[in-house]
């Protein structure tokens, strides 16, 4: 059978130097989840045996979990109730919340963190990287019609170049939408360095920072084609 991987004829990150992890890590609103499930998940998450219903799953799962820290800091606002015992003051959150998933390896991340934000609007955007030159290419963009947005979640679970979170950040900014928060599951420290540059102010949240790209831009160790994975396409 022939490896999938196999680009031998198209590397497009050789000869290109790379941070190392370490040096990322120091960078501004970055946050590596530390918790042990989210830990657990993703080393399941990696296995290269593990198949693509299970692999979908674990993706949703991951997004809950992510979404679950990357929605701390989001502003409420009072919210007048009545218990079955009597009147309270609750919360609710400020504002209109989207949820930007990068198609299509972002679909599954998207599922999760819907989960945790039930009446987030959900905004497709479709952005490939070229294989040739890794930049991005956006070819479904429905986002001009989303109005008075006050929060976007952009989700794509491999930030390795970064060309692709740095064209959506690009997007939801323009609109404009103030605050910008970026999930991935996995991050090359390239990418990472490169999104910070281009968007200091957007908080950056992921499950692991790995080593580095490869030559044809894959995330190592990484988990993969996050894509062909979810969607057995392999
Ligand atoms: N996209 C993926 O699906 N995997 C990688 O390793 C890099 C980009």
């Amino acid at each position: 059978m022939s490896d999938p991987y196999d680009r031998s004829h198209n590397l497009p990150m050789l000869g290109i130097s790379q941070p190392t992890r370490s040096e990322v890590l120091t960078l501004p609103d970055i946050h590596v989840s530390h918790h042990p499930v989210v830990q657990c998940k993703l080393t399941t998450l990696r296995d290269k045996r593990t198949l693509p219903p299970e692999f979908y799953r674990l993706v949703k799962e991951l997004g809950v979990l992510l979404a679950y820290e990357a929605t701390s800091l989001l502003p409420i606002q009072p919210s007048p109730i009545e218990t079955p015992l009597e009147p309270t003051i609750g919360s609710q959150l400020l504002g209109d919340i989207a949820i930007v998933p990068v198609l299509r390896a972002g679909l599954g991340m998207a599922a999760g963190v819907r989960q945790v934000l039930p009446d987030a609007q959900i905004w497709h955007l479709g952005v490939r990287r070229d294989e040739h030159t890794l930049r991005p290419v956006e070819y479904y963009n429905q986002l001009a019609r989303a109005k008075n947005l006050r929060v976007g979640f952009i989700v794509d679970p491999m930030l390795a170049t970064g060309g692709s979170a740095i064209d959506a950040c690009d997007i939801l900014r323009r609109l404009p939408v103030p605050h910008v928060i970026y999930i991935a599951l996995i991050a090359a420290p390239y990418g990472v360095r490169n999104l910070r540059k281009a968007h200091p102010h957007v908080p950056i949240y992921v499950a692991a920072i790995d080593e580095r790209l490869d030559e044809r831009g894959y995330i190592c160790p990484g988990l993969g084609d996050a894509g062909d994975r979810q969607f057995n396409t392999l």
